[in-house]
């Protein structure tokens, strides 16, 4: 709760959060980064809307339109790069919370300039229990909780459950990823009726989404976007 408080002190009025930028250390209105250092982030635009690659123009990828995604559409803020990039590690190795506001909030600040309607619930991508015991928390339920509450979307954290650990993805074909996420999620049948996103921090090959956005769509849910905070941009 103690950490809760500390990620929305600013919300709050009192003093947990420096006053100054985060980056820079210079003189903000009271958010958490300056102007210069908002607009120098690896934002990702313009970008495909069915997978979130960077792109030349915000229409569909050749891949897309060859073969659309499991998810209805995907949208990531940022591509992964710094400082972007040690923001989600610091969140994810080190349990530096005040990330999560960071990230948290400039994903919505994108998000809410959006004309489309807003998801009705946002699910975080669950780790199997046996990680989430491990680490001691679920950085993509950090990130959820900030996005939920800065553009007023539901939460449900235990709506997906992770059913089998799988080996850690990095250096794994996309062929390889799919393999060993097959039937990995079991998503609760309330779900059943609900525009969702779904909440990653970062959007490698997307295998991971597909497989939840898969598992969603088996109990009803009717649209379903895939969200990141950055997008691993293809080699
Ligand atoms: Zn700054
Ligand atoms: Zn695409």
């Amino acid at each position: 709760m103690i950490r809760h408080l500390k990620v929305y002190g600013r919300r709050f009025g009192d003093a947990l959060l420096p006053p100054t930028c985060t980056l820079c250390g210079g003189a903000t209105m009271g958010a958490l980064l300056c102007a210069p250092c908002t607009a120098d982030l690896p934002w990702n635009t313009p970008a495909c809307p069915g997978c979130a690659l960077p792109a030349a123009q915000p229409v569909l990828c050749p891949a897309c339109l060859h073969k659309p995604r499991a998810f209805d559409a995907a949208h990531a803020a940022f591509v992964l790069a710094t400082p972007v990039q040690e923001g989600i590690h610091a969140l994810k190795y080190q349990a530096r919370f005040q990330q999560a506001a960071l990230l948290g909030t400039a994903f919505a600040s994108r998000v809410r300039a959006r004309t489309e309607p807003l998801p009705t619930l946002l699910i975080p991508v669950p780790l199997h229990w046996r990680r989430q015991w491990s680490r001691g928390y679920n950085q993509s339920i950090e990130l959820a909780r900030v996005i939920g509450m800065e553009l007023g979307i539901a939460v449900d954290a235990t709506a997906a459950k992770r059913l089998r650990a799988t080996p850690d993805q990095i250096g794994q074909s996309a062929a390889q990823r799919r393999k060993n996420l097959k039937d990995a999620f079991a998503v609760c049948p309330r779900v059943a009726g609900q525009h969702v996103a779904l909440l990653d921090d970062v959007m490698t090959t997307g295998a991971t989404l597909e497989e939840l956005a898969r598992a969603c769509k088996a109990v009803g849910a009717t649209t379903i976007e895939a969200w990141a905070i950055a997008r691993q941009p293809l080699h």
